[in-house]
């Protein structure tokens, strides 16, 4: 992860706390998925599967990003803040196979910057869930915009996803979404700048 350029106030903190899992049924259903795949889950080899099946689960799900560091003091409103290449994991909702995505968040400040950490707590918060790629690079995109009050704000995810690759087209590739939203949306020097920093 590389942070181009930063400043700026604190902000609150309004990340979406993970859910509590319901770890006595996802032991049930760790048993369950070995029985329904025709194995015996009695068996020495077996036997703590559906555990490790439910402590996996519990670990995505309740996974805290950790705690953020203090943001920056306000700067200039026309700088364009650019963080590269988050490596975020989800699992795909269609199939609740896992996928990995790198992650890019633009945004031109209105008075607030966001500390480094931040971007990735709001990242792993969107990530740790059963999720869809396009829908994942939004909901950053928009708590984004909360966390900042700016309305200039883009977000570029290439995803891989394990459901397309081990299994269907069993072809790996990447996924792209791309959310722009303000004066990213006009294409104009804003976007191309923050292309050009993601080539970079
Ligand atoms: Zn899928």
């Amino acid at each position: 992860m590389r942070l181009t350029t930063a400043t700026a106030s604190d902000t609150d903190d309004r990340v979406t706390a993970a859910p509590a899992v319901d770890y006595e049924q996802l032991m049930l259903t760790g048993r369950s998925l070995v029985v329904a795949l025709g194995y015996d889950p009695d068996d020495e080899s077996w036997r703590e599967t559906p555990r490790r099946f439910a402590d996996s689960w519990r670990e995505f799900i309740e996974f805290d990003p950790g705690v953020v560091d203090t943001a920056f003091d306000g700067l200039a409103s026309d700088q364009l803040v650019v963080v590269s290449d988050m490596r975020l994991w989800s699992v795909c909702q269609h199939h609740l196979l896992p996928f990995w995505c790198d992650v890019s968040i633009a945004y031109v400040p209105n008075g607030v910057v966001l500390g480094l950490s931040k971007f990735a707590r709001v990242a792993h918060a969107a990530a740790h869930k059963p999720q869809l790629q396009e829908r994942m690079s939004e909901e950053i995109a928009t708590t984004i915009q909360r966390l900042t009050g700016s309305t200039d704000v883009a977000v570029i995810a290439r995803g891989q996803h394990l459901c397309m690759a081990m299994r269907g087209v069993r072809t790996p590739g990447s996924v792209t979404s791309v959310v722009l939203r303000g004066a990213f949306r006009n294409k104009d020097h804003v976007y191309s700048e923050f292309v050009q920093k993601l080539r970079a």
